[in-house]
């Protein structure tokens, strides 16, 4: 394993595990999570509820989208494993069947991933770094966010790192993304192992 990843966490083991996916925006879950359901057919992704507008090009499956109220009607329900106030929208895993067999990804923020290590505390937690803030900046630009949320996403990076960083069982920092999801397959691999 090279020196980019580094695996101070050691979990116990519990059969399915969650694996959460962490990061500031713009660093590439998305884009590395997709490529890891891919590559894992024994993985299988949460899909979120959020309040925020569908993005244009942004596929109808990407979320729930849904409204405020139903949103907080699911909430007060216990539906949700974890949920957030993120950047003025709700974010939202709903409580997952962990009797399904196949290991669950979750592709969330650090208030979540913190919620999700409190009740789970034998999920592993990836926290993904970007190579620079100005590779991050570059990233969020390039995927057409306009700058005020390029603005939002970069501050609020810098409070999100160094959260993810103290919680993190492993982190990765994802220059070259084809090197990151290998390195992301073999880390899930080793936990499965354990
Ligand atoms: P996030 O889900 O973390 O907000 P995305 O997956 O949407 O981030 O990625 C942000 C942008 O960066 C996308 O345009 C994506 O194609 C690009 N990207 C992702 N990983 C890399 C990489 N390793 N090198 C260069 N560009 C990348
Ligand atoms: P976006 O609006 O860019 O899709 O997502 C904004 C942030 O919310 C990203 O960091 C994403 O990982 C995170 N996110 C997506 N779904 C959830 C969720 O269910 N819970 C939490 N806590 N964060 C989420």
């Amino acid at each position: 394993m090279s020196d980019r990843v580094s695996t101070p966490g050691s979990p116990a083991g519990l059969t399915p595990r969650i694996f959460v996916i962490s990061g500031p925006g713009g660093v590439g879950k998305g884009t590395i999570v997709d490529a890891l359901m891919r590559r894992d057919p024994h993985l299988r992704l949460s899909r979120s509820w959020t309040t925020r507008s569908q993005r244009p090009g942004e596929s109808d499956d990407a979320y729930v989208f849904t409204t405020r109220e139903a949103f907080q009607v699911h909430r007060d329900s216990g539906g949700f494993l974890e949920w957030t106030e993120f950047l003025g929208n709700y974010y939202g895993t709903p409580v997952p069947d962990l009797s399904a067999g196949r290991d669950i990804v979750l592709e969330i923020e650090v208030d979540g991933a913190r919620q999700v290590k409190a009740r789970h505390p034998e999920s592993i937690l990836i926290f993904i770094l970007p190579p620079s803030r100005d590779e991050q900046r570059r990233r969020l630009e390039g995927r057409g966010d306009p700058d005020h949320k390029v603005h939002e996403r970069l501050r609020k990076a810098e409070e999100e790192e160094p959260v993810g960083l103290a919680l993190a069982d492993a982190t990765l920092v994802n220059d070259d993304l084809t090197r990151t999801v290998d390195e992301l397959v073999s880390l899930i691999d080793g936990y499965r192992g354990r």
